[in-house]
């Protein structure tokens, strides 16, 4: 009954729902210091949401990035990670 009346509380406060939504999205994050510039990551994420920056490491834009993971499972360095974005 309670965690009915939370999802509402959700729907009613756009507030509160922006920061569930914040709290739920996961983001990819390269560690670019392993990272090995292969560029299977690119090759297969959906969004376009990642690629490598000239020659040197994958970078990702969690405007688009949907956490999907496919990313992270291609990368044979195993250096991304899904992770909550980070609030400025
Ligand atoms: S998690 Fe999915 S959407 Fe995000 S960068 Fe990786 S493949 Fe692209
Ligand atoms: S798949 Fe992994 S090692 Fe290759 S570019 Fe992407 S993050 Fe770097």
């Amino acid at each position: 009954m309670f965690w009915h009346l939370q999802v509402l509380n959700l729907y009613r406060n756009p507030v509160l729902m922006r920061q569930w939504v914040m709290k739920q999205k996961k983001c990819a994050v390269v560690n670019r210091e392993l990272c090995v510039a292969c560029g299977s990551c690119q090759k297969v994420c959906p969004m376009g949401a990642i690629r490598v920056y000239k020659g040197l490491y994958a970078i990702t834009d969690g405007a688009r990035c949907i956490g999907c993971g496919r990313c992270a499972k291609e990368c044979p360095a195993s250096v991304i990670s899904l992770e909550a974005p980070r609030e400025n």
